[in-house]
């Protein structure tokens, strides 16, 4: 029986919630796929703080590094809030895993179903057939890591900071690849989102781009547009994109406005690919919801699963290489909740279930 091998990092709040949900959706579909879960649960964030004086533990780092994938909860929240910023959960632990394991892939999708176009920040009759898009954003480079970066006061006494936006080539093909691949499952339509007519690093990001495509992925239909034009694009006509590629920054920034114009962060997952391949010869990766703990609503029982299960449906498809299957769990989320099982996230004015029935209803649908 094959077995899946990959390690549990549920984090603080609604983490551990929604994480309970999606292991259970995950042994529903092993049951009936003739799988193994083979998970090891860690500790991570604030409950790592607590019990082990820190955010991300060697033995958690160990146990991520014996597996082929992380399925991350989220992590942070208002009891380790007083703790100098280096040491807050996010910062102490999602960077430096991301860091640890070159995780320079982030894939989201952006996922409206027609059914819950109320959710849009968006007028209904701009996306009558809800949002289906894809946004991969480079993690690991650019100007959150390039160096140096400095703040130094002036012989004339002003104060001058300086951050380093720096990208090499292999870095962008890198990128590239991942995103040919994504757009290859898809309508075979990449955009690639930069600032070529100001930054250096965007002209080398422009060229780099549509060679790699021109030579390796002739089938890809290619377009680029600015940064500026594409946050306006979003928002007017968000499904003129299939998928789109875009540097660190840029990427965090527009990654953002996808969230809020998809509606509830309790429905949409991302998916953090590392450069080195897993014991399958299949990318390293970090899946988790795009949202946070959510701390207003923990503990009542009544977050919404949906992003941590489509998250682990993410895992199945590119760390584990099993396409069909999490089509299959993406299939059953789409029609628990487009037949109307909701939590209150998204259930505008109808009756709401907890985080429990939403798992169950989609369990059923399977
Ligand atoms: P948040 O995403 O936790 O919550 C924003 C809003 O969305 C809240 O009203 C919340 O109730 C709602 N929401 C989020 N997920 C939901 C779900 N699954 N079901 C229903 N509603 C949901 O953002 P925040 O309040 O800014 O942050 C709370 C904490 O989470 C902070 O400590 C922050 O640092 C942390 N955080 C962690 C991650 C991560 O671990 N990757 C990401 C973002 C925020």
């Amino acid at each position: 029986m094959p077995s899946l091998k990959f390690t549990v990092l549920a984090g603080d709040y609604i983490g551990p919630e929604v994480m309970a949900e999606a292991l259970r959706v995950l042994g529903h579909v092993a049951a009936r796929e003739n799988l193994r879960l083979d998970y090891t649960e860690a500790d991570v964030g604030g409950a790592a703080i607590d019990r082990h004086g820190t955010a991300l533990p060697e033995a958690t780092l160990r146990a991520c590094a014996a597996g082929d994938a992380i399925l991350f909860g989220s992590v942070g929240g208002p009891k380790w809030e007083k703790l100098p910023p280096k040491e807050q959960p996010e910062r102490a632990a999602l960077l430096p895993l991301r860091k640890h394991f070159t995780l320079f892939a982030n894939i989201r999708p952006g996922l409206l179903y027609p059914e819950l176009s109320d959710a849009s920040p968006l007028k209904s009759e701009r996306i009558p057939q809800g949002i289906d898009i894809v946004c991969i954003r480079e993690l690991t480079g650019g100007i959150y890591f390039g160096q140096p970066k400095t703040t130094t006061t002036l012989p004339d006494g002003d104060v001058q900071a300086l951050d380093t936006m720096v990208y090499r080539k292999s870095e962008i093909e890198r990128i590239t690849a991942a995103a040919v691949t994504a757009a290859r499952g898809r309508k075979k339509k990449l955009c690639s989102v930069d600032k070529a007519n100001v930054l250096e690093t965007s002209l080398l990001w422009r060229k780099t781009v549509a060679d790699y495509v021109a030579q390796h992925a002739p089938d890809i239909a290619l377009s680029h547009m600015y940064v500026d034009n594409a946050a306006m694009q979003l928002a007017r006509d968000p499904n003129q994109f299939d998928v789109f590629v875009t540097e660190n920054m840029f990427g965090d920034i527009l990654s953002d406005e996808m969230a809020v114009i998809c509606g509830s962060l309790g429905m949409l997952a991302s998916a953090s690919l590392g450069a080195q391949q897993n014991s399958r010869g299949l990318p390293f990766g970090l899946y988790e919801p795009a949202g946070g703990t959510a701390p207003d609503i923990a503990g009542k029982g009544i977050a919404n699963p949906c992003a941590q299960i489509l998250s682990a449906a993410l895992m199945l498809r590119y760390s584990f290489g099993l396409d069909a299957v999490a089509a299959r769990i993406e299939a059953a989320v789409k029609k628990a909740v487009t037949a109307g099982t909701r939590t209150g996230d998204i259930a505008f004015g109808r009756p709401a279930v907890g985080t429990r029935a939403m798992a169950d209803a989609i369990i059923a649908a399977l």
